[in-house]
C-alpha cells in the first residue's frame, strides 16, 4: 500500500535547492512546504529569477534538491532514478511549456498521440484519443496541420492537448501564455480550465504574469526563492467564470 493522505497530489516538503557557481552559492528555493489537491489549479506567481523553473524542475524530477522533497502520488520523485522517472511521468504527469515544444515534422495529431507511442497505445486507440482532444480544444479541423502552418495560439492548444492525453493526474505548465497575446492566453487559460475541471485533474502553472491567476484555486507567491504568501480563491468568487463556460 502506497501512503498517500487523502486527495493530496503532489506534497513539497522542506525544500531547498543550492546551486555552486564557481566559488559562489546561489539559494534557488529555500525552505518550501506546500500541498496540491486533486482537482486543484494552484499558480505559483514570482518574477524573473524568482525560483520558479528550478521549483518546477524539481517537482517533475528532473532536477535534484539540495534538502527535501518532493511526492507525487505518495511517491518520492526526487529520488527516482531517470527510467523510473520517465516511466513515472508518461503515466502520471503532463506538461505544457512556453514554447509549445512540438515536433515540427508531426501533423497535430501526430504530435497528440505521441505520448501514447511510448505507453504503448494501439494505433486505432491512439488517433480516436487525440482527435478528441483537438476537438476539445477546437482544432478538429487542423488535425493534418503542422505546427509552421498553425498560428501561436493553435500551437498551444496542440501543447495542450498532448499534455491531457492519458489523463494524467497533475499537469505542470511553465509559462505557457508566455508567448502569447493577452486575448489569446485568456483563451488559452480558460480551455485548460475546462479540461482540468472535467476530469477533476490537477493544474500547476508556473508564471510571472499576474493575469494567469485568474483560473487559479490557489496562489502561491515566490519571492528569493520561498513562498512570500498562499492566498485561497472562493469557489464563490470564481462563480461567475465557471457558470458562463457551462452555459457556453
Ligand atoms: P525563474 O524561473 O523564477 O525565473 P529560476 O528558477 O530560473 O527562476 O532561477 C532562480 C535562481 O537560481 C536565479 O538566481 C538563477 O540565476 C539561479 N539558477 C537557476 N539555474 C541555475 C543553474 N543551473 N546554475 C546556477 N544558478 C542557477
Ligand atoms: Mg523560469
Amino acid at each position: 500500500m502506497r501512503n498517500i493522505k487523502k486527495d493530496v497530489l503532489v506534497e513539497v516538503k522542506d525544500l531547498r535547492k543550492v546551486f555552486r557557481l564557481g566559488k559562489e552559492n546561489v539559494v534557488a528555493i529555500d525552505k518550501m512546504d506546500f500541498e496540491i489537491h486533486k482537482g486543484e489549479i494552484c499558480c505559483i506567481l514570482g518574477t524573473s529569477g524568482s525560483g520558479k523553473s528550478t521549483l518546477l524542475n524539481m517537482m517533475a524530477g528532473l532536477e535534484k534538491p539540495t534538502k527535501g522533497y518532493v511526492k507525487i502520488l505518495g511517491q518520492e520523485v526526487t529520488k527516482m532514478n531517470e527510467k523510473k522517472l520517465a516511466i513515472f511521468r508518461q503515466k502520471h504527469v503532463g506538461f505544457v511549456f512556453q514554447s509549445y515544444n512540438l515536433m515540427n515534422a508531426l501533423t497535430a495529431l501526430e504530435n497528440v498521440s505521441l505520448p501514447l507511442v511510448f505507453r504503448g497505445v494501439s494505433k486505432a486507440k491512439r488517433n480516436k484519443e487525440a482527435k478528441s482532444l483537438l476537438k476539445a480544444v477546437g482544432l478538429e479541423t487542423h488535425l493534418k496541420h503542422k505546427p509552421t502552418q498553425m498560428s501561436g495560439g493553435q500551437q498551444q492548444r496542440v501543447g495542450i492537448a498532448r499534455s491531457f492525453v492519458g489523463s494524467p493526474e497533475i499537469i505542470f505548465a511553465d509559462e505557457p501564455t508566455g508567448n502569447l497575446d493577452s486575448k489569446t492566453s485568456v483563451e488559452v487559460l480558460e480551455l485548460m480550465e475546462k479540461l482540468v475541471r472535467d476530469k477533476d485533474q490537477a493544474l500547476v502553472i508556473v508564471t510571472h504574469d499576474k493575469n494567469v491567476t485568474m483560473i487559479a484555486d490557489k496562489i502561491i507567491y515566490v519571492l528569493d526563492g520561498r513562498i512570500e504568501k498562499v492566498e485561497l480563491i472562493k469557489r464563490e468568487e470564481k462563480g461567475q467564470i465557471e457558470d458562463v463556460q457551462k452555459e457556453a
